[in-house]
């Protein structure tokens, strides 16, 4: 469902993403895993159009993202890292906007309007400002947005960043409640949060893959390095 090869990312002599290739099968959750500044978001951005690879490419359900931007981007959904700023917006003239934006009209648009809003619980605040909610409906928000024209692959940049425990938890629980007709790619710093929603983790640092793997593989590879550094 989504392909890279050899992603590459350079900025003057920096390389901030470098040669990554992977795929992702159809239902995957795919966690990437990795410090600040490993190159996750830059990754994402690159699959999801918003940035141009100096070298190699991506394709979405087999649009390739470079030379078929209009059917990729129509596939997928994308979360960007951290919270905008939405100035006066209430949540309904988000949606409505991002309707607009992907050009949904008639039956389909009611259809899907109402449809994102019940799946992320957002009918009693359809009239606040977004900047006026807490982080945890903000998120929820933008993840209405993400899924409102029912892409087939979502590409969440830290989507529980900057939330509380209980906050975390109603996020994860709705990327699982979408992960049963999605292909999701996640970033994430937290391990916990690949255990809690994704099916696969690739481990990035320094714009490189560390490692491939489920998420219980990871947790007997990070036991079995305790255990080494312990008796060291
Ligand atoms: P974080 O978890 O902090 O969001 P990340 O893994 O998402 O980190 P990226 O944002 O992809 O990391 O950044 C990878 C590297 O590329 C970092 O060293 C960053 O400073 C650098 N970088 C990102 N964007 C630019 C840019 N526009 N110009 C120069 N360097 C950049």
């Amino acid at each position: 469902m989504i392909e890279t090869r050899q992603l590459t990312k350079r900025y003057g002599d920096f390389t901030a993403v470098d040669a990554i290739s992977f795929k992702v099968e159809p239902g995957q959750v795919l966690g990437f895993l990795g410090p600040n500044g490993a190159g996750k978001s830059t990754t994402m951005k690159m699959v999801a159009g918003f940035l141009a690879p100096t070298s190699g490419g991506a394709t979405v359900a087999g649009f390739d993202i470079e030379r078929q931007p209009l059917e990729a981007k129509r596939v997928l959904g994308y979360l960007p890292e951290g919270a905008p700023s939405y100035g006066e917006m209430t949540v309904r003239e988000f949606i409505e906007f991002i309707a607009d934006v992907r050009g949904l009209s008639g039956e389909r648009r009611f259809q899907r309007i109402d449809d994102s809003v019940a799946r992320l619980h957002l009918e009693r605040v359809l009239e606040q400002p977004i900047d006026t909610l807490s982080k945890g409906f903000k998120r929820r928000v933008g993840l209405a947005g993400a899924i409102l024209h029912d892409p087939k692959v979502l590409i969440l940049d830290e989507p529980t960043d900057g939330l509380d425990p209980n906050q975390k938890q109603e996020v994860r629980t709705l990327i699982n409640s979408m992960a049963r007709d999605k292909t999701i790619i996640i970033s994430t710093h937290l391990l916990e949060e690949v255990h809690a929603v994704c099916t696969r983790a690739i481990i990035i640092a320094g714009g490189r893959v560390l490692a491939d793997a489920t998420p219980s593989e990871l947790e007997a590879r990070s036991r079995y390095h305790q255990a080494v550094s312990l008796t060291a």
